[in-house]
């Protein structure tokens, strides 16, 4: 199920509260199950999905307990309605602020993901986005692994008018890295987004890669670049990244597409990471910035 669709069955879930004449634990739990199997189709990972609803429970309980409702049903439906809102937010929300950058000085930011999750491009939409912001932006490519990744840096960061450095002729991605790192905070870049290489598939070479890259520039800031069509998959590799890469934010692509958008979201749990964007399509400025109220709210429609 689509993230769309998701959020219409949890509305329309939240919506048939409004029509029950009573709110006991019968409404209650038919409501929950709705909303948990709309989650489980959805690809979120059973155990939150499990947790949800037993917190959930456990709230309207205590809520119910303490008076809240003053003995009426709107306030009752209220209580309800809140403690599902309340627990979809926790389930994208870590409760970690991720890392800011802040002009006048260099921010490395160093993305890491696998090959074909959007790395490339959501470098350049991240470099758009910091400079469009008023921060003197620039990108190193130290993908010296896919044929043709310096090219793709090239021509994306020339359309958006952003500074790059790359090689076409060294072939170390830590020597490359470092280079960049050192020019751009020679000329006093703010924001340095620093790619690295993907692999097809999680592989222990590629993580060495990644843990040599970040001695090398010691970014302020990690970034995991996870693909939302993925699906389920999306939490393993997370954990696996998490493991070797200690990324403190994710991003998370290609949530414009048929994706479920489940298995990303469970990732945030298994990773304790905040997710600070999505991306929402090809072009440079398909990027959203991410904050859990506000887009289970969007969610909710
Ligand atoms: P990399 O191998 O991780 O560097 O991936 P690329 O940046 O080359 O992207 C792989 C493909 O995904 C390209 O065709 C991109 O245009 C596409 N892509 C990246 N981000 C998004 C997104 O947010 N939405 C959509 N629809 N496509 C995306």
């Amino acid at each position: 199920m689509v993230l769309a669709d998701l959020g219409r069955k949890l509305n329309a879930a939240l919506q048939s509260l409004n029509r029950a004449p009573v709110v006991d634990e019968k409404v209650l739990d038919a409501l929950l199950k709705e909303v948990c199997a709309a989650l489980l189709e959805s690809d979120v990972n059973v155990k939150l999905v499990a947790q949800l609803r037993q917190k959930v429970k456990t709230k309207v309980k205590a809520a119910l307990e303490s008076g809240a409702d003053k003995g009426k049903e709107q306030n009752r439906r209220f209580v309800v309605q809140k403690a599902i809102f309340d627990e979809l937010v926790q389930l994208v929300d870590p409760g970690i602020e991720p890392y800011k950058p802040k002009k006048g000085q260099p921010n490395v930011i160093m993305a890491v993901g696998l090959q074909g999750n959007g790395k490339t491009t959501t470098c350049t939409k991240l470099a758009v986005y910091y400079q469009k912001r008023g921060f003197k932006s620039c990108i190193v490519c130290a993908d010296t692994f896919r044929a043709g990744a310096f090219d793709q840096t090239r021509q994306s960061a020339t359309k958006a008018k952003v500074a790059y450095f790359g090689s076409y002729t060294e072939t170390d991605p830590v020597t490359i890295a470092a280079q960049g790192v050192a020019k751009f905070k020679k000329e006093r870049f703010d924001v340095i987004i620093v790619d690295t290489s993907g692999r097809h598939k999680q592989e222990s070479e590629l993580f060495r890669e990644m843990v040599q890259i970040g001695e090398a520039v010691k970014p302020n800031m990690t970034v995991m670049i996870l693909d939302a069509s993925i699906g389920q998959a999306a939490e393993a590799q997370a954990r696996a990244f998490k493991e070797s890469a200690d990324f403190g934010a994710i991003i998370v692509t290609k949530m414009d597409g048929h994706a479920k958008g489940g298995g990303a979201i469970s990732a945030v749990a298994a990773t304790k990471t905040p997710i600070i964007f999505l991306g929402v399509g090809e072009h440079l400025h398909d990027l959203e910035r991410f904050s859990p109220q506000p887009f289970i709210s969007k969610l909710l429609g």
